[in-house]
């Protein structure tokens, strides 16, 4: 089939007979989400350009070359047109939410969860995509390694309750300003003798941001910096103590982890506790949750300071890793009746009938195709009802109709009056029964 224009490159459909492994983790995500005190927020998929330059950091990858910036058409009042951009995350435009609405002076601390599209112009690749989805949630308002433990803590029984319990958790402290400034130097002092080797990205970085070059793809690179000084030996006195307390806390609460002190993360805004979820089932796109305490951010986006942190989860890398595992999805809902119907009256009275059922919650199905019984039923059987029944003219006299099981093809009658719905649905609940039974 040609269409006139195919998806854009990196984006994906997910048809309907796909969505209900979304709908599985989505719903599995809130109801995780919520059990921890964390309520949903919504924010614009667009922002202007310089929250994610401030927030995200000028040096990094997703600014320098990832984003989907665009402008309007010049105004008409001869001003310049405003520059957006596609958010490429979701913690930017959270905490801005949180500071304009003032969600950040009540009751402390305040926690949000969010599921959002994002937007990065990379190259792509199997759970590497240029519209992506993320399950995040943000901690506002609490200093103490505590606050650490429970966000690690929702993303961890989120990924077992979905099933994914062989997702490893790797986890390092990143330190804060302070102990960054000595850890710089090291590494330029370290960098600097291998200048020839890195790639020109890294040589740039060397200058600005040293820390990026441990996050480069490049394969020369990643060798250079397997020998590059750790900043867990930098670490202040203070940043070794919530680290260490982070790490007892997740041990008293049986969460297993390694702490990998390579992990820096792509994103600048990062203070203290970094951390991952990786999998090795889906290949080399493994890390399925990225996060880690942010206590600058809030600040530097022109809120009072204020502690935070937080994560965000790529769906389709969950979705990917859960399809592999083979764990099970939510099945779609199924019909629960179709009423076939032949004739124009009979017609009618199926259709108040649907009516009469859904306004009751039940999903019930009748032809609008104008079809005859044959087809009908065999689209009755497509669907996988779990109930037909079959109208004319002699179930209209009388009142009454067939009732039939479609996979045992057991009939019963069901009257077509008042007693209906009941009737109809004490058969659907002894079935439910039968079918949890069996
Ligand atoms: P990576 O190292 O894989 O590029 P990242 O460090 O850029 O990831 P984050 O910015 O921390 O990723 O985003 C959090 C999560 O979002 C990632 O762990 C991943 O699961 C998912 N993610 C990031 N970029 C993409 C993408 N282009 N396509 C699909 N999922 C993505
Ligand atoms: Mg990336």
């Amino acid at each position: 089939m040609s269409v006139i224009t195919n998806r854009p490159k990196g984006t994906q459909d997910v048809l309907p007979s796909e969505v209900y492994k979304w709908q599985t983790v989505e719903r599995c995500a809130a109801e995780t989400a919520e059990c921890f005190g964390f309520k949903e927020m919504r924010f614009p998929t667009f922002e202007n350009t310089a929250l994610f330059k401030r927030s995200v950091g000028d040096t990094t990858d997703v600014v320098q070359k990832e984003m989907y910036s665009v402008a309007a058409k010049s105004p008409a009042n001869g001003k310049d047109p405003d520059d957006f951009t596609l958010r490429p995350e979701g913690t930017a435009g959270a905490a801005r939410a949180a500071i304009e609405n003032g969600l950040l002076k009540e009751a402390l601390p305040q926690k949000v969860y969010y599921m959002i599209s994002c937007f990065r112009h990379e190259k792509p690749q199997a759970g590497r995509l240029r519209e992506f989805h993320q399950f995040g949630a943000e901690m506002y308002g609490s200093a103490d390694a505590s606050a650490d433990a429970e966000v690690i803590s929702l993303a961890k029984s989120l990924l077992d309750r979905l099933g994914l319990e062989n997702v490893e958790l790797f986890i390092n402290s990143i330190g804060c300003p302070k102990c960054r400034a000595e850890y710089h130097k090291a590494l330029k002092e370290y960098f600097s003798e291998r200048k020839d080797e890195l790639c020109p990205t890294c040589l740039e970085r060397l200058e600005r941001n040293p820390m990026r070059i441990l996050d480069c793809k490049s394969p020369i690179c990643q060798g250079i910096a397997k020998g590059a000084p750790v900043i867990l030996d930098f670490l202040c006195e203070e940043c070794s103590a919530h680290f260490e307390k982070l790490k007892t806390l997740l041990d008293d609460m049986g969460i297993k982890f390694s702490v990998d002190p390579k992990i820096v993360r792509g994103l600048d805004y990062y203070t203290k506790t970094v951390f991952e979820f990786i999998t090795n089932d889906i290949g080399a796109q493994g890390t399925v949750c990225g996060g880690g305490r942010y206590d600058g951010l809030i600040e530097q986006l022109g809120g009072d300071p204020l502690p935070a942190l937080g994560f965000a989860m790529g769906l389709e890398r969950i979705i990917m890793t859960m399809e592999n595992a083979g764990v099970e999805f939510v099945p779609a809902r199924k019909c629960d009746l179709y009423i076939a119907s032949m004739g124009e009256a009979a017609q009618r009275k199926a259709a108040v009938l649907t009516n009469i059922l859904r306004a009751e919650g039940f999903y019930v199905e009748a032809d609008t195709m104008g079809r005859g019984i044959k087809p009908q039923m065999k689209y009755a059987n497509k669907i996988g009802a779990t109930f037909t029944i079959v109208l004319g003219d002699n179930e209209l006299e009388a009142g009454k109709a067939k009732l039939k099981n479609m996979e045992t093809g057991e009939q019963v009658d069901i009257s077509l009056g008042d007693s209906f719905i009941d009737e109809f649905s004490n058969n659907l609940i002894a079935e439910m029964f039968k079918a949890e039974e069996g």
